[in-house]
């Protein structure tokens, strides 16, 4: 039983009609709970039905991502509150740092960057009224300026705020500072599992137990032997068997304890 604890449901690329047959292919492969993240406010609404739909399968979050700061209304947290009024939110995101992605027209690079970096400190502060976790993406183009930069501000609610990098793909001394300063959680995509990325398996490999989660971050990144095609919940297994075996751990014992972190961290109705 393995939770996946980051896709995006309502992504156009997933056929919304379909939902029973994606949720079934996610429980023949073991996959049993799934989280959807919402990234932007239009996407918010279909997040929420799958959760009303799924209930005690599909849970929510709901944030917007550091890509469309630029979109984000002045009172975007009193609307967060007020969508997620009928269903409970598993956590505040996904929110973050993308200095990855080109700016949109109009904004001076250093402009946006710090549009970003408000709009993070007022997800944690809607995290902490709510008294929920939060999730978060980090990218750039080289170097870790942006993972800096969200490390700095979720230290600014530590102890409130629990954060997990999403995603992960830092080495073993960038995740320790997420435990040890913040008391926060890394997850695993199926980047775990890519020849390419041997960094990311090493961190997998080594992460103490009650730290590490595992997603799918889809409709994106299918692990292998499925990389280059869409992904979606029933991947997760290939993932979760890669990283099992890194750690020379049964994957049953392996899928127990990253439930378990899954269950603590986003609050989940334990089973
Ligand atoms: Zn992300
Ligand atoms: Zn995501």
């Amino acid at each position: 039983m393995i939770i996946d604890t980051h896709c995006h449901l309502a992504s156009r690329q997933f056929d919304q009609s379909r939902r029973e047959i994606y949720v079934r292919h996610a429980a023949e492969a073991g996959i049993d709970r799934m989280i959807t993240l919402g990234a932007c406010m239009d996407d918010w609404k279909e997040n929420l039905s799958w959760a009303r739909q799924f209930p005690g399968t599909v849970f929510c979050a709901l944030g917007i991502h550091p890509d469309d700061a630029h979109g984000a209304p002045e009172n975007w947290a009193e609307k967060l509150t007020a969508a997620a009024e009928t269903v409970p939110l598993a956590a505040i995101g996904e929110t973050g740092l993308d200095y990855f992605h080109p700016v949109p027209e109009g904004w001076e690079t250093a402009d946006f960057h710090r549009r970003q970096q408000e709009l993070l400190e007022e997800h944690f502060e809607l995290a902490a009224r709510l008294g929920l976790n939060i999730v978060l993406h980090t990218r750039d183009r080289k170097g870790s300026r942006s993972f800096e930069d969200a490390l700095a501000i979720a230290g600014n609610h530590a102890g409130r705020v629990r954060p997990v990098f999403h995603c992960f793909i830092g080495d073993t001394a960038q995740a320790a500072r997420i435990f040890d300063r913040l008391d926060g959680m890394v997850s695993f995509t199926g980047v775990a599992t890519f020849k390419n990325a041997p960094v990311v398996a090493e961190t997998a490999r080594w992460c103490p137990e009650d730290r590490i989660m595992l997603e799918t971050d889809s409709p994106y990144l299918s692990p292998e032997p499925l990389r280059g095609r869409m992904n979606e919940p029933a991947h997760l297994i290939h993932t979760a068997r890669f990283i099992a075996a890194a750690r020379g751990m049964e994957l049953e014992e392996f899928a127990r304890l990253t439930t378990r972190n899954a269950g603590t961290f986003y609050n989940l109705r334990q089973q």
